[in-house]
């Protein structure tokens, strides 16, 4: 079998896990694989591309070139046109295809812990990459009402669809923002770094909990309980970190580059024991 030559790009990329998640899975299928980590920087993006259409069969795209790659690309998926954004092209004889599997990877990772997006009333804090994905896959497979809560008016625009609450939050204040939608919710989304492991940046104050069935989805996986997440399973609720979204957004983008398909979620679960062993220091 030919070895599927695959790759991620990403400045910075150093902190990757995609080459674990990824070489973890062509071994599991028994795929003769190669995925490495490439540190491309805007000015090395054309040389990289044009390595990567001679030598590989697809790669993963990480900040900042999730737009950028738009130029080079032969078709793009409409979903991932909606969220003008790219995480993983297939190459297929010198051409670019590029899709996004965010919006699906957190789908599958919510499904497994019985929460859905359809027909729900979701919150959605942060306005940024993550969100808007987010925010497309809600909109396309039915979500009952969305609410979004941004930081910058210019990041509004994004999010104004029929239908769709937009308001504005600061960290000093998240928790009264919060508080005037998600007594209605189903979900709230945190998809901002607030609570993420070596930013100085916290939720302080989570009464916004305390009058609320809404399952709670944190797409920050480390550490892997945050304090978002502690604090709405000590109240009862259901609640998620981001870990099975990285996974899942991996296990679909192999998917595409390889062509194969398999049991995503015995795949998920096997990736993620590998990946907590690796960065959960309490596993
Ligand atoms: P991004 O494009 O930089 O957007 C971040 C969003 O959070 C923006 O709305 C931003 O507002 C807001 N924000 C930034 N710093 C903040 C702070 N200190 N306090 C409150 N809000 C803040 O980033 P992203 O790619 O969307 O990622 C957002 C988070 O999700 C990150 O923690 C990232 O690690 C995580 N993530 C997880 C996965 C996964 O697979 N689990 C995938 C993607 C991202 P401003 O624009 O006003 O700064």
């Amino acid at each position: 079998m030919e070895k599927l030559m695959l790759g991620v790009i990403g400045d910075p990329i150093a902190h990757t896990l995609s080459p674990l998640i990824q070489n973890t899975i062509a071994e599991k299928l028994g795929i003769p694989c190669s995925y490495t980590a490439h540190h491309v920087k805007l000015d090395t993006l054309p040389d990289f591309v044009e390595m990567a259409r001679k030598e590989f069969r697809g790669f993963n795209i990480t900040i900042p070139h999730k737009r950028n790659i738009l130029p080079y690309l032969a078709e793009l998926d409409p979903y991932a046109a909606a969220c003008g954004a790219v995480n993983t092209v297939r190459i297929e004889n010198g051409k670019l295809y590029g899709y996004n599997t965010d919006g699906d990877g957190l789908r599958a990772a919510m499904a497994v812990n019985g929460i859905r997006m359809e027909d729900q009333d979701i919150v959605l804090l942060g306005a940024g990459g993550a969100a808007l994905s987010i925010f497309r896959k809600a909109l396309q497979v039915g979500a009952k009402h969305i609410t979004v809560l941004c930081r910058l008016p210019e990041e509004a625009a994004a999010f104004s669809e029929p239908g769709v609450t937009v308001d504005f939050f600061d960290v000093e204040t998240v928790s009264d923002t919060l508080k005037k939608y998600i007594d209605k919710a189903d979900v709230l989304i945190n998809a901002t770094p607030l609570g993420m492991e070596g930013i100085n940046s916290h939720f302080t104050d989570f009464s916004f909990l305390d009058n609320t069935r809404a399952a709670v989805v944190d797409i920050v996986y480390k550490p892997s309980t945050t304090a978002l997440v502690a604090e709405a399973r000590k109240r009862g609720l259901t609640a998620m970190n981001g870990l099975g979204m990285l996974i899942y957004q991996a296990v679909y983008a192999f998917s595409i580059f390889s062509g194969e398909t398999f049991d995503f979620d015995e795949m998920a679960a096997h990736v993620t024991k590998v990946v907590s062993a690796a960065i959960y220091k309490e596993n």
